[in-house]
């Protein structure tokens, strides 16, 4: 029923995650109706996050292009203990209980039926990270599935024989949930009690 720009950005803002057809609907009317400088600053962050947002070159969290990322570029923080997560959204999570280590971001799970094994995923580089000696803890923070358990014992198989502690959350977060919705109690608790990985 709609035609030209209107449909155009009404049909894009469809295609996001979680917005259905009637919210790309009010979104679109919202646009239409605010001033030109506000549609076009929301336009502009869109072009600026991908012409210059890429991913840390240790760590593979997002970064500003050229840049380390926040936590890489800290020298205050711990270069001993790392937590390895799926995605950077986990590092946010992460960061609320106050973790003061560094990361490494896998990129994915474990996933066979999704044609995800372990060369898909950041793996390599992070051996790289562990020969350089200076890693001695990695706390895997994967989702609670059978997907992010399954990379937990992967992780603990690769990194246990070169010396390092690979520990796994404790239970407590929901299972098959995620772990970028875990409230920080809860994830905090569970980082607390992180236990070893036996392999
Ligand atoms: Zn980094």
């Amino acid at each position: 029923m709609y035609t030209g720009p209107l449909r155009s950005l009404i049909d894009e803002l469809g295609r996001l995650p979680g917005i259905g057809p009637k919210s790309a609907q009010r979104i679109a009317f919202h646009v239409l109706k605010v001033p030109g400088e506000d549609a076009r600053r929301l336009a502009d962050a869109i072009i600026a996050v991908k012409e210059r947002t890429t991913l840390c070159e240790i760590c593979f969290n997002v970064a500003d292009s050229g840049a380390l990322c926040a936590v890489c570029s800290d020298d205050r923080r711990d270069p001993d203990v790392i937590c390895v997560v799926e995605d950077p959204r986990d590092i946010v999570a992460v960061e609320r209980t106050g973790f003061r280590g560094r990361y490494h971001v896998l990129g994915g799970a474990l996933s066979p039926l999704d044609g995800i094994g372990r060369e898909q995923l950041r793996l390599r580089e992070l051996l790289d990270r562990v020969n350089q000696g200076v890693i001695r803890e990695a706390i895997v923070c994967t989702n609670p599935t059978i997907e992010g358990e399954a990379t937990a014992m992967l992780v603990a198989r690769e990194l246990t024989p070169l010396g390092v502690t690979v520990s796994r959350l404790a239970s407590g977060l929901p299972v098959g949930g995620d772990l970028e919705y875990a409230d920080e109690l809860t994830l905090g608790r569970a980082l607390e009690g992180r236990r070893p990985l036996e392999v």
